[in-house]
């Protein structure tokens, strides 16, 4: 699964347990109102629902996941504006259900994306509010401008909770000093890749990194220099480390490193050409060395994972510092 596509899955996931039920009450709505509008409005509420099904279905196999769940939605919209329209188009029950799509939309898509869904959105309401049956015309036109009114107004605050929230979790994240993952976002990662390996095959290291002598550096030239070193070092680990992988200021100057899918010896090599790189990397201009553990996830626990990277760096310290050792 891409970036974008797992970001789409933990929104949907995220909304679907409190969305699911009012969906639900509508489509009870809809079946209750039989009588009043003729059997065909159940028809649609089966369409729908099927639809869903059938999305869900292809998505749980994680077939373009992100694809069918956007046509789900469009399509829902599109029959839920079809029930509008032709239940009385603006005076219809159904018509003001469409804008709780314009809360959903920010939630689900990024930015280009929520703004188109939300265009296509008004336009399927202003098409919908044109069924027949209508009310006197001024009144049906309020009744569109009532509901346009709440379609900008969620879609307004849609857009600024998610950005706020966004913004909080990236802080609550992200390492201040040096703009790495913090240890909040390590032990989360730790544990969905412990948890993840205990269903499925697979293999991942955890190197533990701790720059050497840091003490000395705070205080032969002082606290902010001691800063620029830790910028520099994360910076420097960051780039001698795979794209795909993330490195984590986990402690003052500890730094971790959660390697996926691969083997002890591959893990241990590129501890080694992390420990080299800092070797030559002099930040502030000084020469500053790093000791490294590296430990393969076992059977035992998360724990025990952690301990074993524990045990090898504090191994690596015990014989000599700048170096590399397993566990
Ligand atoms: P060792 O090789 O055994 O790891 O020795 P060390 O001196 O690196 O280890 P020690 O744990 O004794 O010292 C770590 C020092 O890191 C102590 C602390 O003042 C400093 N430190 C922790 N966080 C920061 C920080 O954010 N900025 C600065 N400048 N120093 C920090
Ligand atoms: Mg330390
Ligand atoms: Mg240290």
């Amino acid at each position: 699964m891409s970036t974008d596509e797992r970001e789409f899955m933990e929104a949907w996931t995220r909304v679907l347990s409190g969305f699911t039920p009012v969906y639900l009450a509508f489509c009870l709505l809809v079946l209750i109102s039989v009588p009043s509008y003729g059997w065909w409005v159940a028809l649609f509420v089966g369409l729908d629902l099927a639809k869903g099904i059938v999305a869900h279905t292809l998505g749980a196999r994680g077939l373009r996941t992100e694809l069918v769940y956007n046509c789900n939605q469009y399509l829902g919209v599109a029959l839920i504006g079809l029930i509008a329209f032709a239940s009385g188009g603006a005076s219809s029950p159904f018509l003001p259900f469409l804008a709780i799509f314009a809360g959903l939309f920010p939630v689900l898509y990024d930015k280009a994306r929520a703004i188109q869904s939300f265009m296509y959105l008004l336009g399927v309401l202003v098409l919908a509010s044109l069924g027949p049956d209508q009310v006197a015309d001024h009144e049906g036109l309020f009744r569109l401008g009532t509901i346009i009114c709440v379609v900008l107004a969620l879609r307004v605050f849609g857009t600024d909770l998610l950005n706020s929230g966004l913004e909080y979790r990236n802080e609550s994240l992200e390492d201040e000093l040096t703009g790495l993952s913090n240890r909040r976002a390590f032990d989360a990662e730790l544990e969905h890749v412990w948890g993840r390996l205990s269903t499925q095959p697979g293999s991942a290291a955890l190197i533990a990194g701790d720059v050497d002598h840091f003490k000395r550096v705070n205080d032969t030239h002082g606290h902010p220099v001691g800063d620029l070193v830790l910028q520099e070092i994360a910076r420097g680990l960051n780039r001698a480390f795979r794209s795909q992988d993330t490195a984590f200021r986990i402690g003052g100057e500890e730094f971790a490193f959660i390697v996926d899918g691969v083997s002890a010896e591959r893990a241990e090599t590129m501890a080694r050409s992390l420990c080299e790189s800092i070797r030559l990397l002099n930040p502030a201009g000084l020469s500053i060395t790093m000791s490294f553990g590296v430990a393969m996830r076992n059977d035992d626990s998360l724990d025990a994972w952690l301990r074993d990277a524990d045990a090898a760096l504090y191994r690596a310290k015990e014989s000599g510092r700048d170096r590399v050792e397993l566990a």
